[in-house]
């Protein structure tokens, strides 16, 4: 029996799943995993398979899909069943019909929406992973302490790890010991964050409204999500007007922008390696800059 087959069989066995076994087309575009449509009840079921070590990231996957579709704010696949075979750990949701345009405005009110469910503190109940790097969410009340310690403090200490110690390691460390610096006067609340929303995980449906995929769900400053929009680029005008005259953003976003996207540019270090080394050591020195005023 193929691998496919194997994982057809156990989705098939899941209840409340009806599949053609057959049907499995592969699907480009995503940047971690193999991915599939299966022909089923509906449109049918999209498919991403992985390593069988790679089991917990797809069940964090699927309770970031909970998470993000109880908020009801934007639409995101309806996550159906993981599982793991010999070869394969797996994870199974409700495949999306792509339709035309960008659905930029409801994008953008929908976000502001989404960000208005917070919780009692920063994080989440489980870790998780951003790309295929481990994101730790233990929960706290404190935002800078946690935006510190979890996400570049832990990037920093696996880019020492991967040999980008020396300079990058002493100022990464200076500026996660300076953070509260940049929230002297403006306090986050823990909003419901997509947390890897760059355009590659945004689409829009047949009907012509938007959806997103592909989380790294945590509870954190809305200013996060916002950030990674414009690191990569792919969002338009109107998704921002959208989201600031629903909830407009504090005016230290400007600078915070930098801080929040350094931790991507360091995850991207440590995925992609060297190329992506001086930005961030550029990113941490103008950043350190601006505590020094
Ligand atoms: P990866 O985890 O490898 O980055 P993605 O989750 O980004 O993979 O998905 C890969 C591609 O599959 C996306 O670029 C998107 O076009 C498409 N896709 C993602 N989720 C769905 C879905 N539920 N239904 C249909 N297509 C999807």
């Amino acid at each position: 029996m193929s691998d496919l087959d194997a994982i057809a069989a156990q989705l098939a066995a899941s209840p409340g799943i009806s599949l053609d076994a057959e049907s499995a087309r592969p699907v480009g575009g995503g940047c971690i995993n193999a991915a599939w449509h299966l022909s089923g009840a509906g449109s049918g079921i999209f498919l991403k398979t992985n390593a069988p070590s790679l089991l917990p990231m797809f069940q964090a996957e699927a309770a970031g899909l909970t998470e993000l579709g109880a908020a009801g704010s934007l639409r995101v696949p309806r996550p159906l069943a993981t599982g793991v075979t010999d070869a394969s750990a797996w994870i199974a949701m409700e495949w999306i019909e792509q339709g035309e345009g960008s659905a930029e405005e409801e994008l953008g009110a929908g976000l502001a929406e989404q960000h208005r469910k917070t919780a009692g503190r920063f994080g989440w109940d489980r870790d998780n992973t951003i790309g295929s790097s481990p994101q730790r969410n233990d929960p706290s009340a404190d935002w800078p302490d946690f935006f510190a310690r979890h996400r570049l403090g832990f990037q920093l200490d696996l880019a020492r790890q991967n040999g980008w110690g020396g300079t990058l390691t002493d100022a990464g460390g200076e500026l996660c010991q300076r953070l509260p610096d940049f929230f002297s006067d403006y306090r986050p609340a823990p909003s419901l964050l997509h947390g890897d929303l760059w355009a590659g995980n945004r689409g829009v449906d047949s009907e012509g409204h938007p959806f997103l995929f592909d989380p790294a769900v945590y509870y954190g400053d809305r200013e996060a999500d916002i950030a990674m929009t414009e690191l990569f680029g792919g969002f338009g005008a109107d998704f921002y007007a959208a989201y600031g005259e629903a909830w407009p953003l504090d005016s230290g976003y400007q600078v915070r922008r930098l801080l929040y996207n350094l931790y991507h540019i360091l995850n991207h270090l440590n995925l992609f390696g060297t190329g992506y080394l001086g930005r961030a050591q550029g990113m941490v020195d103008r950043l350190l800059a601006e505590t020094r005023g």
